[in-house]
């Protein structure tokens, strides 16, 4: 992207923004229901982003509660009471669950708080139940008013200034319950809490032969029993809307068995709160113990998880997640119109949509009356393409099909890391040789690269082969930068040896380069006239043709709590800068998602050409900043080409870290 293209697009967003003045509008935030990681950063966003364009925010404290009761409950916020807050779980105005509000009588309470104040735009950030409840208030709202008016509470007046409602809703939910949307705020930080905790008990495990059962939350949904039993490769996962079939206890106890039989130390299963049985029983973690100490005499441990899934703080992707609905929500606030219905603000693919809020909750409660008549196919449909695809995954991965079921197809594939070492690189390469075995191919594993392939470095791989990499960093079967080019007549030969019909490269820019090569050298090597497909994993996430690649989240999330750290290291000093080069292979997408996620002051991106001016314009900045009692600035800067601003008079010497 050239400079004429960068100062375009900021331009065109900045006429975007003009068009949307928030100017005389009062927004409301609340959050509600259970409370979950990353609705501090739905908050923030939604403050800034409303006072950005000019309207007033205001803090509803203790969700409904807080509006029905209103006084002091009801503040407005400035853009200095949401500093901070990006790194801390929970949420900072509280959330509660309000008998009142399901009355009429407390959202008429609720409504003479908000119109005291202005207050015609509402953002709820909850479970479905909030946003039902969310929903309900704002149709009721004219009613409502007049009525207040009838009482003698507002005049005639103030009915006709705030006739209309305006309702935008974000999920928060560790659950992943909604229908709708691909994630939900908190989902992602409560994966990262399981996934700590499953690999704190596999340290331990490692010293005995242990079964551990893991019940982790969700009454009604089993999302973070699912993703959770894919992340770690768990022998065993109970969900509500997939129950095991009749006869379950002997085949999971066949299965702990022959896991242990293959030298496994350690069986983990896992089980949602709400798991059931074809017949809708509870199956619950002490009965699984039960069974498989009494069937197979195992050490059997129960951890329930608990609120331990709720703490802590939000993962870089809740940060993120949540900062993008709420810039999203006040935009849907100040485009909404009298005859624009209540929206949600979704997660789909990559980008924030909105999404009917009305029909979403429909859904949601479609799939609970799926599960309560026993139509379990429809509930796994009903929560979607992602749940449904990760369900397939974990059986095709958990579960060796019987050899005289696995088709035959004389079709021998090899896997090969290439580039850096990236997080996911030893998953991917288990998921590709178990699919690939199931579906009748013979895997092969390349060692170090194109550098090992062309040195015979070759070897067929089995399904146990790849038992525990799911969690395992790095690269086991060793990865190098080194591309084919010079090499190529020797690869060739090797694909000829071991009959190679198909290459699976694992990596990141030099993976795509590598695979150039190959396919300009099919003329002259007809061995690479074969199927040769990529799967992107660069920390930088610096490559074409996918969104987000395998390790940039894991380095993303080692960024952010890094940055945590030097904030926190640095409220006890005053007036300090610390500027953070991070790593980017000419792309500046750690630096500026890590500077979402921690709340820098700026990013200097690669992609985003800036002179003197630019950061002239930051140094002023946080000069008026070090007036302010948040005397503490964060700038992130990809690589080394970039310049640091220069320290100024005033200011301590900027520390510098690379990350
Ligand atoms: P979680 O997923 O954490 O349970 P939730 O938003 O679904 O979150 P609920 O307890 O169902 O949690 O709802 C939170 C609050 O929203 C309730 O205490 C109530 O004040 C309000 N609410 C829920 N449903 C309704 C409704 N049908 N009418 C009015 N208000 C409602």
């Amino acid at each position: 992207m050239d400079d004429d293209d960068v100062s375009a697009r900021k331009g065109s967003f900045r006429k975007f923004l003009e068009h949307l003045s928030g100017a005389g509008k009062a927004i409301g935030v609340l959050t509600s229901g259970g409370d979950a990681q990353g609705m501090n950063a739905a908050v923030r966003a939604v403050v800034r982003m409303g006072i950005y364009v000019g309207a007033k925010v205001y803090f509803v404290y203790e969700g409904y509660q807080g509006m029905v009761d209103g006084g002091s409950n009801i503040v407005e916020a400035n853009w200095e009471s949401v500093s901070s807050i990006l790194q801390v779980g929970g949420t900072i105005i509280g959330s509660a669950r309000c008998k009142a509000f399901r009355t009429r009588e407390g959202r008429l309470k609720a409504a003479g708080n908000l119109v005291q104040r202005g207050i015609t735009n509402l953002c709820v950030i909850g479970g479905d139940g909030s946003l039902t409840g969310a929903n309900i208030f704002r149709k009721e709202w004219s009613g409502l008013l007049k009525e207040l008016a009838e009482n003698g509470d507002i005049d005639r007046e103030e009915v006709q200034k705030h006739a209309y409602l305006n309702v935008v809703g974000m999920v928060g939910s560790i659950d992943n319950d909604f229908c709708g949307t691909d994630m939900t705020i908190g989902t992602d930080s409560a994966l990262h809490r399981i996934i700590e905790v499953v690999d704190a008990i596999m340290t331990t495990a490692q010293s005995h032969q242990r079964t551990f059962v893991l019940e982790v939350m969700g009454r009604h949904c089993g999302y973070l029993a699912l993703v959770s039993a894919l992340a770690c490769g768990a022998d065993w996962v109970f969900l509500p809307e997939s129950p095991p079939e009749e006869g379950w206890q002997e085949n999971m106890c066949i299965k702990l068995s022959e896991n242990r039989a293959r030298k496994k130390r350690l069986n983990i299963i896992i089980v949602a709160e709400g798991a059931i049985d074809t017949q809708n029983k509870p199956i619950t973690s002490e009965q699984i113990k039960e069974l498989v100490v009494t069937q197979l005499g195992y050490d059997t441990r129960v951890t329930i998880l608990g609120h331990v899934q709720r703490g802590g703080t939000p993962s870089a992707f809740d940060r993120i997640l949540a900062s993008r609905m709420g810039v999203e929500a006040v935009v849907a606030l100040l485009q909404a119109t009298p005859e624009t219905p209540a929206c949600v603000v979704s997660l789909s693919g990559n980008q924030a949509v909105r999404l009917p809020l009305l029909e979403c909750v429909q859904m949601t409660q479609d799939v609970q009356k799926a599960m309560d008549e026993r139509r379990f196919k429809d509930a796994v449909r009903l929560r979607g393409r992602s749940f449904e695809s990760n369900l397939n995954t974990y059986k095709r991965l958990a579960i060796k099909m019987p050899d005289d079921q696995i088709p035959k197809s004389n079709c021998n594939v090899a896997v090969i890391n290439v580039g850096a070492p990236a997080a996911g690189m030893n998953a991917a390469v288990r998921s590709a040789v178990r699919v690939g075995i199931s579906e009748g191919h013979k895997m092969f594993a390349i060692y170090d690269g194109f550098e090992g392939f062309a040195k015979g470095q070759i070897k067929e791989i089995g399904w146990a082969d790849v038992g525990g990499w799911t969690g395992q960093g790095g690269s086991i079967l060793g990865t190098k930068r080194t591309l084919p080019g010079k090499s190529l007549e020797a690869i060739a030969e090797q694909m000829r040896t071991h009959s190679i019909n198909a290459l699976l490269i694992i990596g990141g820019f030099e993976a795509f380069e590598g695979s150039v090569l190959l396919a300009q050298a099919r003329d002259s090597h007809q061995e690479f006239c074969v199927p040769i497909c990529i799967v992107p994993a660069t920390i930088s996430n610096n490559v074409p043709g996918s969104d987000i690649s395998m390790g940039s989240d894991t380095g993303l999330n080692v960024l952010v709590e890094t940055c945590d750290r030097i904030k926190q290291s640095a409220s006890g000093t005053k007036r300090r800068v610390f500027i953070i080069e991070t790593m980017g292979g000419y792309c500046g997408y750690l630096a500026n998602m890590g500077a979402l996620a921690a709340g820098a002051d700026a990013a200097y991106i690669f992609e985003e050409p800036f002179d003197i001016r630019d950061l002239q314009a930051n140094v002023e900045h946080l000069t008026e900043k070090m007036k302010t009692t948040i005397q503490r600035g964060l700038v992130l800067r990809y690589g080394r080409r970039l310049l640091a601003p220069a320290p100024r008079p005033g200011f301590s010497e900027p520390s510098g870290f690379t990350v």
